[in-house]
């Protein structure tokens, strides 16, 4: 075994591996960029070399510099995580040469796995069943239109070096085809310096699950069964599960038996993820093979008990597998949220910025329900837009789906962030969703469920009794601070269309909370304090947490998905409220506002000049991704804000029309 090992990573992922590493023994080096000096996964590991700046490809993804920190440190193993250097061969060799372990599979089985289209061969040798289509190079458009033809329509045009949903695009018919094949081969140029592109037939509404595998250096392969990852946006994953609820036991054979099958076909001696896109008959087809870690591997550890991380490490000192595949089991059901820093409400625009309040929910728990929540990131932190957007993994497991996904409800409302936008109230809303916890999945569903956005949602009848009966708690706890003999039991509460008269009585821990309709309501174990950003209690032996911040006559309270300014008045206020004229919001139709902050790589128009509606007008990069803004009506330019190179704040007014 190994006594030192350096992690050639950033993040969450370095955090996840010096956490096995302590438990086994092994000191940890991390290797950091400019951006992560003062992270947490420096703070953890037992030693930190510091190797550039902090684009990746100035320090993460630079081979020569990992290599030195090994020498430097006497490192004797390098664990690539997942992304940059993981699933590059010339790395792995390299290491080879400089007498340095590799942990992940051997360089001939990420070279097979690493092209989808020679690793679509191999599948189909190994017996795998593969997507229809065409297995090789496609020169052009006239013979892309001759295959995809030949395929039938709908086919995906896919970049044979293509990895994170980049490098595909769907054509229904011809013309797609025309436009798409040129468009995705400039697009794997660029992004991979391979232009190399097959077509393969789109399979409609499908299900994205995956094999886990495990083999080690003496010939023996396992399947960790599978996961469910087909809640995805832009063909990027954002909730997983393990088991899948579309599987049966013949199915799960069957495909854990193709998978095993195709690594063993390769000699693999690592951690590995078969991917599959299934139909909802439960057919199933090869997608590609990731040669890594997976970022969802958390699922399969919960439902099976096995640290896949501590897997990989024994493998890779050449240790055999210590069970067969009659050891392995599923234990319960597990879900995993990213949460992301991109804010859901305005197209899920990427979000930067400091982790002003970063509060996760308590990790741990019984047999009832657990929590895990993977995160590189503490309070105070940098979500930087250099890396991947995300803030963390939140995991939880159950005995069954549905405690598992009512676990994952509440340890969402259980964590509190401020600063960046993110996607909490978002994964909150798809637990609650009727279709979701049915188990009726496709890669489509966000896009079929949320067609216009996300806009939050309505509250349910149990959320309308929470906005009530929390304002007013909190409203008492306030007043009989602040101004005691204004404290009174009536109480009008106005929450959207929602108006209704609320007496809240007792007080302490507990209120009785009486709506005029006859029900009362008890309201329990309260833990929240004036200033504290969670109010914790049980309503009605429900157990909740809600976000709460004090506004103009009340509050604003968030539970899961649903939000709301709840005012708290007295009778007399009410009725004078009633009587007010709307009040109306500022004029901003005459200018165009940064939907995000990040930096102004160009601004297209000058004072003077006409615009017509959907002109491009500015540039604004975030997170590495450039943003067109688009004039939203014709006008004349009256001024513009930034120039070229400034950094814009969101909402900040970018052009105003005279
Ligand atoms: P990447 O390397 O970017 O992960 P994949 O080949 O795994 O590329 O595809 C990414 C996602 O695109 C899949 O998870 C699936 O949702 C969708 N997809 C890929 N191929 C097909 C297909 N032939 N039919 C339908 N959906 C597909
Ligand atoms: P926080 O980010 O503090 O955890 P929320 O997630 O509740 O709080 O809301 C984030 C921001 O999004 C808030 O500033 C709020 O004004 C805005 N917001 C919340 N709900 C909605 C909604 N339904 N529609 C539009 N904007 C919303
Ligand atoms: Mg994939």
């Amino acid at each position: 075994m190994f006594s030192k090992i350096l992690i050639a990573n950033r993040g969450e992922i370095a955090v996840r591996i010096i956490k096995t590493c302590r438990r086994l023994g092994i000191a940890t080096v991390v290797v950091y960029s400019e951006a992560d000096a003062d992270s947490m996964a420096v703070e953890m590991a037992d030693e930190s070399v510091f190797i550039g700046g902090a684009p990746a490809a100035e320090s993460y993804l630079v081979a020569d510099k990992i290599v030195a920190a090994c020498k430097q440190t006497g490192a004797e193993a390098v664990h690539p995580g997942f992304g940059f250097l993981s699933e590059n061969a010339s790395f792995a060799k390299r290491l080879a040469a400089e007498g340095i372990v590799f942990i992940g599979p051997n360089p001939g089985a990420i070279e097979a796995m690493g092209d989808k289209i020679e690793s679509k061969k191999f599948a189909a040798r190994a017996g795998v069943s593969t997507v229809p289509g065409h297995v090789g190079e496609i020169d052009d458009v006239a013979h892309a239109l001759k295959i995809a033809g030949e395929i039938g329509y709908p086919v995906m045009i896919k970049a044979s070096a293509g990895g994170g949903g980049k490098g595909i695009r769907v054509a229904w018919g011809p013309q797609d085809v025309e436009e798409g094949f040129p468009a995705v081969r400039a697009e794997a140029k660029a992004s991979f310096g391979d232009d190399r592109i097959f077509i393969e037939k789109f399979i409609e509404s499908p299900r994205h699950i995956e094999i886990q595998v495990l083999g080690d250096k003496h010939g023996d392969v396992v399947h960790l069964f599978e996961r469910e990852c087909s809640i995805q946006r832009r063909n990027q994953k954002v909730i997983e599960e393990a088991p899948s609820p579309l599987l049966d036991e013949a199915t799960r054979a069957a495909m854990g038996a193709q998978a095993v099958a195709l690594a063993k076909a390769v000699n693999y001696d690592s951690a590995g993820t078969v991917e599959f896109v299934a139909g909802q008959d439960k057919s199933f087809f090869f997608l590609e093979m990731n040669t890594r870690l997976q970022v969802e591997h958390p699922v399969t550890e919960m439902i099976t008990g096995v640290d896949l991380v501590e897997q990989m490490i024994r493998s890779a000192a050449g240790e055999p597998l210590a069970f067969g595949q009659q050891d392995l089991a599923i234990n319960g059901w597990a879900v995993e949220s990213r949460i992301y820093a991109e804010d859901p409400y305005r197209g899920f625009l990427p979000s930067i910025g400091r982790l002003v309040r970063y509060l996760p929910p308590e990790e741990g728990g019984s047999g009832a329900a657990k929590v895990r929540n993977d995160a590189g990131v503490r309070e105070g932190d940098e979500i930087s837009m250099f890396y991947d957007p995300m803030i963390s993994k939140l995991s939880t497991w159950g005995p069954d789906r549905l405690s598992a996904i009512d676990a994952m409800g509440r340890a969402l409302e259980d964590f509190h962030i401020e600063g960046p936008g993110h996607n909490i109230p978002f994964l909150a809303a798809v637990m609650d969703q009727e279709r979701f916890r049915s188990g009726a999945l496709s890669t489509n569903y966000i896009k079929e469920e949320f067609p216009d956005g996300f806009a939050g949602t309505e509250p349910t009848a149990f959320q309308a009794d929470l906005l009530a009966a929390t304002a007013c708690a909190m409203h008492r706890r306030l007043t009989a601070r602040s101004a005691p003999q204004l404290v009174r039991d009536e109480w009008v509460v106005i929450a959207g269309h929602d108006r209704r008269k609320v007496r809240l009585s007792n007080g302490g821990d507990a209120f009785h909370v009486a709506f005029e309709d006859g029900r009362t309501l008890s309201l329990t174990q309260i833990d929240w304090r004036p200033g504290q950003p969670l109010f914790r209690a049980v309503l009605d032996a429900q157990p909740f947490t809600a976000l709460v911040k004090p506004a103009a006559e009340g509050f604003i309270v968030r539970h899961r998905a649903c939000t709301r300014h709840v005012l708290v008045l007295t009778p007399r206020s009410a009725e004078l409220h009633g009587k007010l004229p709307p009040k109306k919001a500022a004029d901003t139709s005459k200018m165009i506002l940064s939907p995000m902050p990040g930096l102004v790589v160009s601004m297209d128009v000058a004072p003077g000049q006409s615009v017509q509606a959907g002109q491009a007008v500015a540039v604004v990069e975030a997170m590495k991704m450039q943003n067109i803004i688009r004039a939203e009506r014709e006008g004349v330019v009256k001024a513009v804000g930034p120039k070229a190179g400034d950094s814009v704040a969101a909402d900040e007014v970018l052009i105003e029309f005279a």
